[in-house]
């Protein structure tokens, strides 16, 4: 925290797992971030965590699935413990250290990403998710939450309107998958199971998540240009997202 700003908010919370948390909510000038020349579009991965046009696939932190069958024994050891005893009081505190443990887990790395790519990008193009629309695939169900979607993107709202940055949102109902990066041709159907393909028309060989964030860019910038609703070909809308570049943020600490 900057030594000049004074706090106008300090709350204390006490959290089932029996952490205590203060946070402090100051007013401070944010400096905006030297321009890039770097612009990227962002695919929601199924096999990886995201899928960057550039090519680079990040993957989901390795440690997560060990921490989720912790959770599994912890919540089955506090099953077992009969029900007013001291031991299912012990029990349920530990399940909850365990929720915890997650819960910062995720942050911490949802944090280190969106500061990179904000750090790196000008302008970043991401689909804007309905996350309750995408439960009928249970395993796509399971990326998502791990991946958290929501949080990723409200951080890099925040993140892109505090450096100087423009996020720009698309709606979920662009056929980002289907469609060919390099010719622009749509393909009528391609499972989940379909991870790269080529191109019936220019023969161009994909990766399915990064040709998908190749054509998020590409509507991104499409939509950025024109500065209003556009409606590239077959997908039902897009929606401009952009955020206003500039102004006093209030920077929770
Ligand atoms: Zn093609």
């Amino acid at each position: 925290m900057p030594t000049s700003a004074t706090p106008s908010t300090i709350t204390v919370k006490l959290s089932p797992s029996g952490r205590w948390s203060v946070s402090l909510l100051v007013d401070v000038e944010i400096e905006a971030l030297p321009p890039s020349g770097n612009q990227v579009g962002i695919d929601l991965g199924i096999t990886s965590l995201l899928a960057l046009s550039t090519g680079e696939k990040i993957a989901n932190p390795k440690g997560f699935k060990v921490k989720y069958r912790k959770l599994r024994r912890a919540h089955k050891a506090l099953n077992r413990k009969l029900k007013g005893s001291n031991n299912r009081d012990k029990a349920r505190i530990k399940v909850a250290r365990v929720h915890q443990e997650i819960a910062d887990a995720r942050k911490d790395n949802l944090h280190k990403l969106t500061t990179r790519l904000v750090r790196e990008n000008q302008t970043i193009a991401v689909e804007n998710l309905a996350v309750k629309n995408m439960v009928k695939n249970r395993k796509l169900a399971l990326a998502i939450s791990d991946a958290s979607w929501g949080e990723l993107v409200r951080q890099l709202e925040y993140k892109c309107d505090w450096y100087g940055r423009t996020l720009i949102k698309i709606d979920r109902w662009f056929p980002s998958s289907k469609r060919c990066g390099n010719c622009g041709h749509i393909v009528e159907n391609l499972p989940l199971n379909i991870r790269e393909w080529d191109c019936p028309q220019c023969k161009t060989h994909h990766d399915r998540d990064i040709n998908a964030a190749k054509n998020i860019l590409a509507a991104g910038l499409a939509v950025s240009v024109c500065g209003a609703t556009v409606r590239p070909e077959q997908s039902k809308s897009v929606k401009a997202g952009a955020k206003p570049l500039k102004g006093k943020k209030q920077k929770p600490k």
